[in-house]
């Protein structure tokens, strides 16, 4: 099967500006960032979205959670910051790879647009 976008990014195939990676994630800048920081959290793992995660995902899901916060942190954002995750193309989602859309550096609006 051929590699999304976001696995070729893992795999140092398509340059992209990493500011965190380790044995299941990776996270880079986003190419068209909607706010001062934008970085997108992926795991290594090619989940195509979260509703097709499952129960042997767990960890792996959790472990994004864990790390989105450090991350944002590490960028100088701890404590403020909004993560989105798209669903599907109806919703937004463009890249058929889980990421977390971790933003941070200027007001959100909510609800979402
Ligand atoms: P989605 O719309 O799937 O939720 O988010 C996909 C995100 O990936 C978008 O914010 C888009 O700007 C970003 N993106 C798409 N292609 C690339 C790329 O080649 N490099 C990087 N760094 N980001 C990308």
């Amino acid at each position: 099967m051929s590699k999304t976008l976001f696995e070729k990014i893992c795999d140092r195939e398509i340059p992209a500006d990493i500011v965190y990676e380790d044995e299941l994630c990776v996270a880079f800048k986003d190419i068209h960032p909607q706010a001062p920081l934008h970085v997108q959290l992926v795991p290594r793992k090619p989940i195509t979205m979260l509703s097709k995660a499952d129960a042997a995902d767990q960890a792996l899901l959790g472990h994004l959670l864990l790390t989105a916060p450090k991350i944002a942190a590490a960028q100088g954002y701890a404590d403020t910051f909004r993560l989105a995750i798209n669903n599907g193309a109806a919703v937004g989602q463009s890249v058929f790879h889980l990421h977390l859309h971790i933003l941070a550096g200027r007001p959100f609006k909510w609800p979402p647009g």
